[in-house]
This record gives C-alpha cells, structure tokens and sequence, in this order.
C-alpha cells in the first residue's frame, strides 16, 4: 500500500476551499468489496485488497504519510431552490494518484464517502449506510462498463458500528475515484457569496488541470462553459439511452467534468413509462426520466450564472449555453440510431422513434429487454420477433410498428447479422435493476458479500451473452415494484 504515493492539488488552492480533517475511525472495519478493474487505473495490485492494511486506509482507519485529507467546501440548488452552503458533509479527500503509466488518461483523486463528520456535515452524521453504499459501487462500475463518463469506486469497506437512519443499519466507507469531485455547486458558492476572485482561482485551477486547450482561445471562461455544458447534455444523452435515472440532479451533484457524480437514489428503467420518478423523496417528479434532459440544461444555467463576473457579458454566457440542444440531440439521435441499428439518417426516423416509446409505454415493455431482443430481429423471418414481440400487451400494435422498422431496415439493405453484433454492442444485457442490487444488499447485511462479486462480475460485461448468468437479465420479480428507494443513505 505505501507504493500509493499521493498529491494533493486540490490542497494546494486557499485554505477557504476547504478544511484539512482526520477520517473518523470505524470500530473493526473489513473489506465488504473491490473493484478489480478500478484499481488498475491507479496502478493498484488487486491482491492488495486482501490485506489489514488497505482495509485500514479505504476504512480511513488510517492515513497514508503521503495523504492530506480534507473536505471541500461547496453550495447548491437543491431540487430548483437556493440551498446555500453544503459541502463535503461525509467526504473526505485523501489526494491524487499519480497515473500508472505515461500514456495513462489522468490522475485520479481518491476520496472517502461516509468518513465521519466535517465542518460541513450540517445534520448528517457524516456517516453512509452499507446499503447505499454498494449501491453505489456497484453502480459506478456498471456505468464505466457501459461506456458512459463516472466516477469510479475502487472499494467498500464496512464495520458494525450502528447509523440510524429510518431504522438501525450499519455504517460503510465507499472509495470513489475521479480526476476531480469538482461540481457545478463549487463555482456557484463563491458567485453567490460575492466572492469572485475565489471564483476565478477555482475556474482556473479546473482550466489548467482538466481543459488546458481552452486556453489558447479569447475567452477561455466561456469557452469552459461551453465544454461542460456540451459534456452534460451529452451525458444526459447516454443516460436516456440507456434508461439510466439518477434521482437527485442537483447542481452539488453536478460534475465540472460532465461525468456522472453522487449515487444515491439512482434506478434503471424497467416498465417503460417516461413520468417513472426513481426517487421516492422526489414527489414532484422534478428529476423523472422525462425530466432529465432539461433538469440539465437548467443545472447548466445555473452554473453559467456563476460564471458571468469571469465571461463577462450575459450575451457570452447564453452562446456558450446555446450549445446544449443541439449536443443533446445529436447524441441521442446518434445513440437511438446506434440502439436500433440504423446506419444511415432519414427523414422520418423521428417518427420511427416516438412511434416506437409510445408502443412501448402502453404496453410498460422492459427497456432493457426490448432494445437487446429487437437485435435478434431478422428481415425476412417474423418468427424471429417472437422474443420482443412477446414483452407486449398490445402485440398488434408492435406488429404495426414492426412493419415500418423491416421496411426501414430494407430501405439501407442492412444485413442482419452486421446489424445484430452493432445493436447487442450499444444495448445492454445486463444493467443493475434494483432488484439484483437489493439481493446482493440483503446477503451483505448478513455478512456474505459473494453476491456483490458476483454482480460486479456480470455487469462488468454488460453486453456481452453470458449463457450462465441469464438469470441476470430476466424481468425483475414481482416483489421487486414493492422496492422504494429515497434520499435516505
Ligand atoms: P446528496 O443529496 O447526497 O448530494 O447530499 C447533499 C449534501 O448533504 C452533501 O453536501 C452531503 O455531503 C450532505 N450529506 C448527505 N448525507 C450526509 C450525512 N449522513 N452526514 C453528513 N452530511 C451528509
Ligand atoms: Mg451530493
Ligand atoms: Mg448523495
């Protein structure tokens, strides 16, 4: 473990952006699960996580000599409103591990969520709860794996300390790596407390380190805006491909890097309905799957408000928004074009589109399911339609919608076996329903992690044919729409 030698930029920038803390120690932690695939990215030996010492450090137990663990200030909106101050409430900064290889992307920050408490910590007990904690690494990785811009987590570690929340659970220690936890939420503190030349430090500490490029421009300020909002709306593009929903799109959870940031009440679709609210805690449906796309446009909004003292002109600040419609459009168009097998663009294929959501919500068709066994359509077989045929109330309906999609197809004489390997790579088998992760919860909390491992296992390969693992990528059980999940973690 001493071979992790850390820095620490971040610590670098004025005291005021953060407070240098110790992790608060967790009676007896052990190692609950790690990611094989996340540790590589640091350079980590995987067999390091079978020893006391790694479970002592990602359990904040103890410190490595290189590390300067603080926790970062920051504010937000919360669910549209001015919410103030936050912070890292639970989450501790330990530094940057420098890239294993030359050639190697980008330093990853390593931090620890639930460590205990900060000054940021408001009415938290700085603590988060097993549960949502492997929901949360188990996420991180499946997303990666799907291709689409995280955080990544390299462990959970665990103790039987008790963490009340709306029953007694247990406390956990997620170790979640990005290049920066910078957020939306960061710039819009310092705008909002008048303080600009903070502002200015912050907007160029993340220009140097992470868009140095957009220096050689005339307004580099709008040309950052215009870089992040174009990666959020291209986010949110992958996200609705893939029927992912996040549940608190807050601006505090909001990366500066456009990548998907803070796990917590987080589903993927199942019954297709575009009103679907993943987040129990979110009454209004402010962040439902439909909602997304324009919660963040909004969050870049807000974050352009917080950059005008450095753009300069409000004019500035809206050209530099304007680029996020056609970047939500262009990627989903690409991805739906991809997720269908379509190579060529025509007219009507909007048409083709909505036509097919509409069918699909009627009859609550299983995303998942549906994109992955449309690709075992074949042109001249309708026998072949039977497996996503058979996922709708209203087969005539589909029948009707089939008959454009043949026709479609035809039209750029595609050949089915190209286009069945091109679908099954862009439409996932597996994805992490709530069910599966709520299995793999229950066992941990009665001490077998194996179901974790297992999980991981699969979704580290979401769209490759796993004949062994099917039962990973069946409808979810009845008891599984009884499941709520809330803030609460
Ligand atoms: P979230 O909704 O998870 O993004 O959290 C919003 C804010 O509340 C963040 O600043 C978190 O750090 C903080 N927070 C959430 N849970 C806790 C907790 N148990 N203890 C302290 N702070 C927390
Ligand atoms: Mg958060
Ligand atoms: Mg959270």
């Amino acid at each position: 473990m001493e071979e992790l030698q850390l820095n620490s930029s971040f610590a670098t920038l004025p005291p005021q952006f953060y407070t240098r803390l110790q992790p608060t120690p967790m009676p007896e932690p052990y190692l609950v699960c790690a990611s094989e695939s996340a540790a590589q990215l640091i350079g980590l030996d995987p067999a390091q996580f079978r020893t006391e010492r790694f479970v002592e450090i990602f359990s904040g137990n103890s410190i490595l000599p290189s590390s300067t663990p603080l926790a970062a200030v920051y504010s937000g909106h919360q669910f549209g409103v001015w919410a103030g101050q936050l912070g890292d409430g639970r989450a501790i900064l330990l530094g940057e591990a420098p890239a294993p290889a030359a050639d190697h992307p980008a330093v990853l920050e390593l931090q620890l969520k639930g460590a205990g408490l900060t000054p940021y910590s408001r009415m938290g007990d700085g603590r988060a709860v097993l549960r949502s904690s492997i929901r949360e690494f188990l996420c991180s990785e499946a997303m990666a794996a799907l291709g689409i811009s995280t955080t990544r987590a390299l462990c959970v570690t665990g103790s039987d300390q008790r963490v009340m929340r709306e029953t007694v659970e247990t406390a956990a220690v997620t170790t979640r790596m990005a290049p920066t936890f910078v957020r939306f939420g960061s710039f819009e503190h310092w705008y909002y407390n008048d303080k600009h030349e903070e502002l200015k430090i912050l907007a160029d500490y993340v220009l140097d380190r992470f868009y140095p490029e957009l220096r050689e421009g005339g307004n580099p300020y709008q040309a950052m805006l215009t870089e992040v909002t174009r990666r959020t709306a291209q986010l949110m593009a992958h996200w609705q491909a893939v029927g992912f929903m996040h549940g608190v799109m807050n601006t505090d959870n909001m990366s500066i890097l456009g990548q998907t940031l803070d796990y917590g009440p987080f589903g993927f679709m199942e019954a297709f309905n575009p009103q679907h609210i993943c987040n129990h805690t979110d009454r209004q449906g402010r962040y439902s799957y439909s909602m997304q796309p324009r919660i963040g446009q909004w969050n870049c909004y807000a974050l352009g408000q917080a950059m005008l003292p450095l753009i300069g002109e409000p004019d500035d600040v809206h050209t530099a928004l304007q680029v996020y419609s056609s970047a939500y459009t262009g990627k989903l168009d690409e991805l739906l074009h991809a997720k269908l097998g379509l190579q060529t663009l025509q007219p009507d294929d909007q048409k083709l589109f909505d036509e097919m959501f509409s069918i699909m919500q009627a009859s609550h068709v299983d995303f998942t399911l549906f994109f992955r066994r449309l690709g075992e359509m074949r042109i001249e077989d309708k026998a072949s339609d039977e497996p996503v045929r058979d996922l709708f109330i209203d087969r005539a309906a589909f029948d009707a919608w089939a008959v454009q999609y043949r026709a479609r197809l035809l039209q750029e004489h595609s050949r089915d076996d190209v286009r069945r390997v091109a679908m099954h790579a862009v439409n996932p088998k597996f994805v992490l329903r709530n069910y599966l992760a709520q299995i793999a919860i229950e066992k941990a909390q009665n001490k077998d992690f194996s179901e974790i491992e297992k999980l991981l296992k699969v979704l580290e390969h979401p769209f490759d044919e796993q004949p062994e693992n099917e039962h990973y990528a069946v409808l979810p059980p009845d008891w599984a729409s009884e499941l709520e999940v809330s803030c609460s973690s």
